[in-house]
Formats: C-alpha cells, structure tokens, sequence
C-alpha cells in the first residue's frame, strides 16, 4: 500500500497499476468536507461513474449513490459442493440445463417469482413503480460481466460460483436517487456538480428513503442470487447425484452501511470492494479464464477492512474490442467450456488485471483459502 497525499484527505492505495481517471476521481473524492480519515483504493481499482470501482468512501452522516453503484447489491454467491471430480460432458450438461433455466441477457421470467422480501416494501416511489418488473426479475442473470461457472477448488472440491446483482430494480433506483441528490446538491451547494457524486444526508427524508431503498435492492440482489444459485446447483445434482452442499457464501461488492471505522461511526461505502472483517469469508473472482480465490478477510483497518471485488478491468470494453483478436481471446480460454464470443471479446480474460498480481497487492488485507480454477463458464 502507498499512500498519496492530496489537498483533501490521504488517498491509499493498494494497486500497482492504476489509470489516470481513477485517481483523479479519488481526489475529488478527498475533497469532500464530509469525507473521513482517509480514501481506500483498492488493489483493483479503475475508473467508475463519480468514484472509481474498487474503492471505499467513509463518510459523515451522507450517503452518496454513485459511491454504491448502479447495480445495488451486485455480489457473488460461491458454493462447495460435494464432488471431487467432473469431466467435461457433465460440465457441458450442466451449463446447457442451466442457461435453459436461468434467463440471461435481458431476458427475465414470464411469470412473477415468489420471494418474502415482496410483502416489506419500503416507501419509495421508484421501487413501487418497479415492482411488478422486478418480480419477473428475480432469478435472472443479466448480461455483461454477470456470470455462473464451474470451478475446480484447491481444497479437492467443485465449486459452483454465481455472479449478479439487482438487475433492473437496482439500477432504476440508482438512477432516480442520483437524479434527487443531483437536483438537492445544487440547491444547496454541497459537492461541485462536475464530480458526479451527488449526495444526500442520511437524517434527511430523501436520505432516508435512499438508504431504505438501497437496503431493499441488496434483499433482492441476494434472493437474486439465491434463485440463480438453486437452479444451478440443481442442474449439478441431477448431473452429478450430489448430495449436500458443503458450504455457501455470499457477499455484495455494491453497497453501503452504518459500520464503526477508527473508533467512528461513519457511512462505509464500498464499490466493487468486499468487507474483510477478521476471519470473515468472502470471494475474490479473476476472470472467466484465470482463477478466483476464497478469502478469510484479516480486518485490517487501513482498508476500513475492505479488499478487492476481482482482478478488476486493465482496459475498458472499447478498447478491449480494439486490441483483443479472436485468436488470443480462445488461447486464453483453452480447455474452459464456454459459449463463445459473439464478436465481443470485453470479457476475454486479457481484459482484466493479473489476479496472482491483485492478490499479492493485498496480502495484509486477505489470506487466500481455496483457489478456484474455471472448468466452464456462462456469460449473460
Ligand atoms: P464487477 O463487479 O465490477 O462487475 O466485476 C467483478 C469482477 O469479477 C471483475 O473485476 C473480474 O475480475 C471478475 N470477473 C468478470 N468476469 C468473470 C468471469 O466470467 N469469471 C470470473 N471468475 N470472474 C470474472
Ligand atoms: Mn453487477
Ligand atoms: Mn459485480
């Protein structure tokens, strides 16, 4: 970790490598009156809407929505499972039955899915406008970066790992409160409109509403989750005859909370980073051709106990289209099933950092448990 002194708070920063935007965004952020101790950037740090992904915000009594993310509660679910082995038809089998259950892409549910979390609404204009979307919603992947692979674990075991967040719900939300704040903050001249990071106090009504609403989209990023999850693990016992699932974790690299950092109660936002409470678990995922990594979290408070959410984009989507050919995006995936490019090559693993590199960058935030290799992998 480096530390780059700014005029505002100390930024830290745990990259190696990071873009120029990225940290232009974390001075900006250091300059906000509201803004506490210090800014964290982690090892995977790159450049965001308003705050770079990757970093974590504590702030004073305000909460910012575009230091949560647009995809509210967007996390990982990783499952050990009780197989030892699975070759590559059983592989296939299970990828195939999956992506036949779970929509992707766009595409959500016909009918409305059942969860509890429908019957606590909290009062917020937008979410009861989406609700009747958001209940064909749940269970669905979504496209870009939202994935459901197969890894094989170090420990001996198959994996399954899930990535995906609140879907459209999240992002109506994000976006309506952005808006809010936006319209507030020049009323009251509270942050420079250009940085993007409009805020809203959390005693205030909207405030309030915001930090309601955001709660109830991280509920329905985990049913989400937990949806896709269960036809997935389906789709491998029927495959597989397994039994049990040995062990389930689940976190969210997208969200904000009340959390007490240096002796404070403060406002921890974290985008794309995942709380590393002592001994707590949480899921480091590289890309869809090189390992992730099960991590127990060493709450370290320099990070606010945070580490990365991945390896983290090298370059963004456009430019990896630019530089990326066909040939090297499939030798990078050599013997990892998946669907195929479609011509998008964003997501070839070349389009992210070296997690070997991430992981080294923040030994004294993580210890690794079990590293994950990818057998196959869905795409949305
Ligand atoms: P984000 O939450 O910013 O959308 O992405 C989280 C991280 O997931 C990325 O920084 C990247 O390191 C990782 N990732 C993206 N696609 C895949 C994939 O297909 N498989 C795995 N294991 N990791 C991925
Ligand atoms: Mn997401
Ligand atoms: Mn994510």
């Amino acid at each position: 970790m480096r530390i780059m002194e700014s005029e505002g708070i100390p930024i830290k920063i745990w990259a190696t490598e990071i873009d120029e935007g990225a940290i232009q965004q974390a001075i900006n952020l250091s300059k906000l009156t509201f803004a506490y101790s210090h800014i964290a950037l982690m090892a995977d740090a790159h450049e965001g809407y308003g705050m770079p992904i990757g970093g974590v915000l504590a702030t004073e009594e305000m909460i910012i929505p575009n230091a949560v993310g647009v995809d509210i509660g967007c996390g990982v679910v990783a499952i050990k499972t009780d197989k030892q082995e699975l070759n590559r038809k059983s592989t296939e089998e299970i990828l195939n039955k999956t992506s036949q259950r779970v929509p992707m892409g766009f595409k959500r549910h016909k009918k409305p899915q059942n969860w509890q979390g429908f019957k606590k609404i909290p009062d917020s204009r937008i979410i009861k406008q989406e609700l009747t979307s958001a209940r064909k919603q749940l269970g669905t992947l979504g496209g870009g970066n939202h994935f459901c692979s197969i890894e094989m674990g170090s420990d001996g075991f198959i994996w399954l790992m899930v990535h995906s967040g609140s879907r459209n719900l999240g992002l109506k939300v994000a976006n309506y409160y952005n808006t809010l704040a936006k319209k507030l903050n020049v009323k009251y001249n509270i942050v420079p409109p250009k940085y993007d990071l409009a805020s809203l106090s959390i005693d205030s009504p909207e405030g309030r509403e915001y930090f309601a609403a955001m709660e109830f989209c991280l509920a329905f990023a985990r049913a989400n989750r937990q949806a896709i999850a269960d036809a997935f693990y389906d789709a491998f016992a029927e495959e597989t005859k397994s039994q049990e699932i040995l062990q389930q974790i689940d976190i969210h690299h997208n969200y904000a909370a009340m959390e007490k950092h240096f002796q404070k109660q403060v406002v921890l936002h974290r985008k794309g980073a995942t709380s590393a409470r002592k001994g707590e678990l949480g899921i480091i995922p590289g890309s869809m051709g090189t390992p992730s990594y099960i991590v127990a979290g060493l709450g370290n408070p320099e990070s606010f106990q945070s580490c990365s959410h991945g390896a983290g984009r090298a370059v963004s989507r456009k430019k990896a289209n630019q530089i990326i050919t066909e040939e090297a995006a499939n030798k990078a995936m050599e013997g990892i099933l998946f669907k195929g490019w479609r011509g998008d090559y964003s997501e070839a693993p070349m389009a992210y950092k070296d997690i070997e590199e991430v992981m080294a960058n923040q030994k004294d935030l993580v210890k690794p448990l079990v590293k994950l290799t990818p057998l196959g992998v869905i795409k949305g």
